[in-house]
């Protein structure tokens, strides 16, 4: 049997892992914390649970298929709730509206917002239908290790189809115009680390994902898909260790021959560095090993980073829904002041999930558990103030956007950023979703998941191909053990 050793219990771990299994290997997955999940992880506190990192459960497909590879169903193992509405976005103190979870309501929607503008989103929607189905089954499960697996007639048709060419903005430009619409729809690429501006149209994939696959609930919270992952890995007899930090990858004469991780030695026939690229590559490597110089790791544009707050409300607070957009203020201004002169927003566009909303079980009887997200240049000197004078601006907003008063009756309050984000992850420059998804940072220009000067090990996870999410990571784990698979067998 051969031995694989995966380093993180992320997403993209605990999939490689599980795949792995069902070639003739033992598979060890180390990982620094006491528990699996990486930045999906979550803890409780006064009763609330709070999940730590993702809280939108988009692209259901990519779940089930996971487990339908290994003979089971989503719903062996959570039960899945359709949001109704999938989100709300407040544009203004005076103005918010539902985003229905059925398309003939988006329809309605649509043309009070922009008059006559259903049928362009039908239009919208079908291109947007095509680039998923393109991007799915011929792009995404490329390991993209050379730009020749892209030269195939059929494929380059594929990418003019995908508009990897056009900027988003220019491409929604075509078919809206109000700036709320345009708002909306750019709202998720946002969230991928990059503006309409600087990222490809493919990723209008995301609205269509978005308005007709749906934003989904697991029962219980987002961990419980982690927990789901990490029962099947089990199953499969995929071997656990917590509380390990890898402290090196051992290579000799071009081959990995197995890690140090709490200062003892581990072999191994094969490695999949799972956790953040930049670190593995930077820390765990010997020099004359790696694939890339600091200078390259420099240069590359990340996602931003966040600041989240976890919450404990001692009420329930009339007019959330479970995923608000706070939209009420100029988010240009704050875009330049994550992308292009990093600096701490004064008035942030800002997310905040209530999943006590839907969920009785993350909160006590008549509480709200609130997760407030802020998006901030990864990077960025991290600080107290900083973070304290930007959660008095968000509650204060979040009060008179509600018209109730919210701030005494915080029960529970933490926060998390940048520098929570380096010492629990050791991510580079603090980042929370990897690498902007930008064309030069795209599918065979990211970081390659394989390294010519050492044949046996494997990067994998939101840093490399295809790209930061839970689906892009889960994909990476499958894509990354199919590596294995050819390098082992
Ligand atoms: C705040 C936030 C919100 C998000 N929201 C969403 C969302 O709503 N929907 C969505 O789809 N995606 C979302 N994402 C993105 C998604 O969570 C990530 O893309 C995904 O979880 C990354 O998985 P991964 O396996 O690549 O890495 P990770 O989850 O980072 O896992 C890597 C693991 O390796 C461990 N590790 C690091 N160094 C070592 C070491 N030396 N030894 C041992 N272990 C080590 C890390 O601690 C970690 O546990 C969000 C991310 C964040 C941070």
């Amino acid at each position: 049997m051969k031995k694989v050793i995966v380093i993180g219990a992320g997403f993209s771990g605990i999939a490689a892992a599980t795949h792995i299994s069902l070639l003739d290997s033992e598979v060890i997955v180390f990982d620094n914390h006491s528990h699996p999940g990486g930045r999906a992880r979550k803890f409780e506190k006064e009763g609330f649970t709070f999940d730590m990192g993702p809280s939108w459960y988009w692209m259901p497909d990519v779940f089930e298929n996971h487990f339908k590879h290994f003979g089971r169903a989503v719903s062996d193992f959570y039960t899945l709730k359709r949001l109704d509405p999938s989100y709300q976005i407040y544009f203004s103190s005076t103005e918010k509206h539902s985003i229905p979870a059925h398309l003939n309501q988006i329809f309605k929607l649509f043309e009070i917002l922009e008059p006559y503008s259903s049928n362009a989103l039908k239009q919208f929607l079908a291109e947007g239908q095509e680039k998923y189905k393109v991007a799915m089954s011929d792009f995404v499960f490329k390991p993209s290790l050379s730009i020749k697996e892209y030269f195939d007639l059929r494929l380059l048709k594929a990418a003019f189809k995908l508009h990897m060419f056009t900027a988003f903005s220019k491409y929604t430009s075509r078919f809206f115009k109000d700036s709320r619409v345009l708002k909306l729809l750019e709202f998720p690429i946002l969230f991928l680390g990059g503006t309409g501006d600087q990222t490809p149209a493919m990723y209008s994939l995301m609205n269509y994902a978005d308005m007709v696959l749906g934003t989904w609930y697991p029962m219980g919270g987002m961990f419980e898909i982690v927990s789901g992952m990490e029962k099947l890995a089990k199953e499969k007899h995929v071997l656990f260790k917590y509380n390990e930090t890898v402290e090196k990858i051992v290579i000799k004469n071009g081959k990995a021959t197995g890690i140090i991780s709490n200062g003892v030695f581990y072999e191994a026939d094969a490695i999949i560095a799972s956790a953040d690229y930049h670190y593995i590559e930077q820390n765990l490597i010997a020099p004359e090993f790696r694939k890339y110089s600091t200078k390259y790791w420099e240069k590359r544009k990340m996602s931003p980073s966040c600041l989240i707050f976890y919450i404990g409300v001692n009420k329930k607070i009339d007019g959330l829904e479970h995923h608000n957009l706070m939209f009420d203020t100029d988010f240009n201004k704050h875009a330049q002041q994550i992308y292009n002169t990093p600096s701490w927003p004064e008035d942030p566009a800002v997310y905040i999930c209530a999943p006590s909303i839907t969920d009785p079980t993350v909160a006590p009887k008549g509480y709200e558990n609130l997760f407030v997200l802020i998006p901030l240049a990864a990077g960025l000197s991290d600080n107290e103030t900083e973070r304290e004078k930007l959660y008095l601006n968000v509650m204060k907003r979040l009060e008179i956007l509600t018209n109730q008063s919210i701030l005494p009756n915080v029960i529970y309050k933490k926060s998390y950023a940048m520098n929570d984000f380096a010492k629990d992850y050791n991510a580079f420059k603090g980042n929370a979703y990897g690498l902007s998804n930008t064309l030069l940072q795209t599918a065979f220009l990211k970081p390659k998941m394989t390294n010519k000067k050492v044949s046996n090990l494997v990067y994998t996870g939101q840093l490399t191909v295809p790209g930061p999410g839970i689906p892009s990571s889960i994909i990476s784990g499958n894509i990354a053990a199919q590596l294995i698979k050819n390098i082992l067998f």
